[in-house]
């Protein structure tokens, strides 16, 4: 069978969404593939979430102007969708006269894309805004704009909002050739064929695979930087109140490490180093990576016993291009196929790459036509966390699963998981995104099976159906071993 479509995004990483939920302002007929069983489980799942100012990237790149665009529409963004965010602020240390020079580099550098209330602080002013870190830090570039955002929310958002409008999101297809004809696109997928007028190509790490398969490659993806990320005990507490980063070193093997809190109050460490990975899917966290990760979070946070606080590890490839910059571009062979390719910051960034691609689109000769109803507003899952007693017994008389806490180490019940198998929870993973089940010290030992147990009942399934992540992750296998 085959289905037409105006407009085909593959790919439902943060870019594909974002391009998907400003397409659906028009009367288009738009279609988002993801070959996963669930959206934003690409580099998006694996970020750390901090919303960058921009003082890292070098005036005249595309990537600069893009967060300074996005940021300007940031927060009204984050209002419409109700997304978590936290405006924590960051503090960049320098350890030497050398880095200091790099400091004064980024200020100048964020100061090209009118960033406010950027600082240089000394050690005084450093000790007083953060107690625990390293005293040998001689300044600290302080921004206050930086913050941290749930990037699950953040994709998840965008993508009910998007679905609301009128977006088809066709999940665990994926694309595997695409057939250009007369200007338009034959689609072939583990599924059904597609037919498209336009393609957007924003499949992250495989976008240059997808550009190829169409004849409509004009650059490469390398994928080796692998990044590390370390969740710690929250028990720790807050060890820190804003994002504490050293400067980009391309001289030493760790070239940026962090110790950041996240928007569900943990603390996160990062490294990223060049790492060549050992294949485009390669996740695996080595013994050495969370040595090394450890050892660069000391150096900006000491006297912290950081190994015996470790919940979670997991790394990430970021879709790093030869270009060295954001690609967004019509293909000069195929002006009706858009090219996505991004390399960090695609998070920050997202609300200006959907914009951007419209904007491409309409200048190929896509027929932009407002649509009147639009709804740009999405309201996030009702939570116990943060609500009053009033609220809480509100949300239990209307619900009495809400009364049931399924998830003690987050405080999540069943009245949450439901709604997010309503809203499109297929997985344990899908569960955990929305709701933060199983996100919290015990990892899931304690809520898996009865989180299992929710989704099967709330989809009609099988116990043994359910899986963590799509494909061959079956939470009990089938023989029940
Ligand atoms: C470890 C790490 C930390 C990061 N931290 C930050 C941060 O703090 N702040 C920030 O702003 N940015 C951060 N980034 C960068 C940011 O995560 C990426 O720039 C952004 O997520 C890229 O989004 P994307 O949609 O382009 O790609 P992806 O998220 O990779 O999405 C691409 C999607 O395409 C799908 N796909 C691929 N091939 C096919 C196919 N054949 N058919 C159908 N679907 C297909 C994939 O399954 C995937 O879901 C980080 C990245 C990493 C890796």
């Amino acid at each position: 069978m085959s289905k037409k479509t105006d407009v085909l995004i593959i790919g439902g990483g943060i870019s594909g969404i974002s391009v998907s939920r400003e397409l659906s302002k028009h009367n288009l007929d738009v279609t988002l593939v993801e070959k996963e069983a669930d959206v934003g489980w690409g580099q998006t799942k694996a970020s750390y979430a901090n919303r960058h100012p921009g003082a890292r990237w070098t005036p005249g790149t595309l990537a600069q102007q893009m967060i300074a665009e996005a940021n300007q529409v940031m927060d009204q963004l984050i209002e419409d969708l109700d997304i978590e965010f936290r405006r924590s602020g960051e503090l960049v240390l320098a350890f030497n006269k050398e880095e200091l020079e790099s400091l004064k580099t980024m200020k100048k550098q964020a100061e090209h894309i009118n960033v406010e209330g950027l600082e240089i602080i000394g050690p005084d002013e450093i000790k007083r805004m953060e107690p625990n870190v390293n005293s040998a830090a001689i300044a600290a570039l302080y921004m206050p704009t930086a913050g941290v955002f749930n990037p699950f929310e953040q994709v998840l958002a965008l993508y009910e909002n998007a679905r609301e409008n009128g977006v088809q999101m066709i999940l665990g297809t994926e694309v595997t050739g695409i057939i250009p004809e007369n200007g338009k696109f034959i689609v072939e997928t583990n599924r059904d064929e597609i037919r498209a007028g336009y393609i957007v190509n924003a499949a992250g790490l495989f976008a240059e695979r997808i550009a190829k398969m169409a004849g409509a490659d004009s650059f490469k993806i390398r994928y080796d930087t692998k990044s590390t990320c370390i969740i710690l005990d929250p028990l720790l507490g807050n060890i820190v109140q804003h994002i504490v980063s050293g400067v980009n070193d391309l001289k030493v093997f760790v070239r940026y490490k962090l110790v950041t809190p996240t928007f569900d109050d943990k603390i996160l460490l990062y490294t990223t180093f060049p790492e060549p990975a050992k294949g485009i899917e390669d996740r695996a966290v080595e013994k050495r990576m969370i040595d090394l990760t450890i050892e660069s979070a000391k150096v900006l946070v000491p006297d912290v016993d950081f190994e015996k606080n470790i919940v979670a590890s997991f790394s990430g490839l970021t879709a790093r291009n030869d270009r060295g910059d954001f690609i967004i571009e019509a293909s000069e062979k195929l002006p009706t196929f858009v090219n996505v390719a991004l390399p960090p910051p695609g998070i920050t960034c997202s609300p200006a790459i959907g914009k951007r691609v419209v904007n491409i689109l309409k200048d190929n000769g896509l027929r932009l036509r407002e649509k009147m109803n639009f709804n740009p507003y999405r309201k996030s899952i009702k939570s116990l966390r943060g609500s009053s007693p009033m609220q809480v017994r509100d949300l239990i008389g209307k619900d009495p699963c809400y009364g049931n806490v399924v998830c003690r180490c987050e405080t999540v019940t069943e009245g949450e998981i439901a709604e997010a198998v309503k809203r499109g929870a297929t997985t344990l993973d899908g569960v955990k995104f929305r709701t933060r089940a199983g996100m919290g010290r015990c990892q899931a030992n304690f809520c898996g099976s009865k989180v299992t147990d929710i989704l099967a009942r709330e989809q009609n399934q099988s116990f043994e159906n359910i899986t963590k992540k799509g494909r061959h992750s079956n939470y009990i296998n089938q023989k029940g071993s």
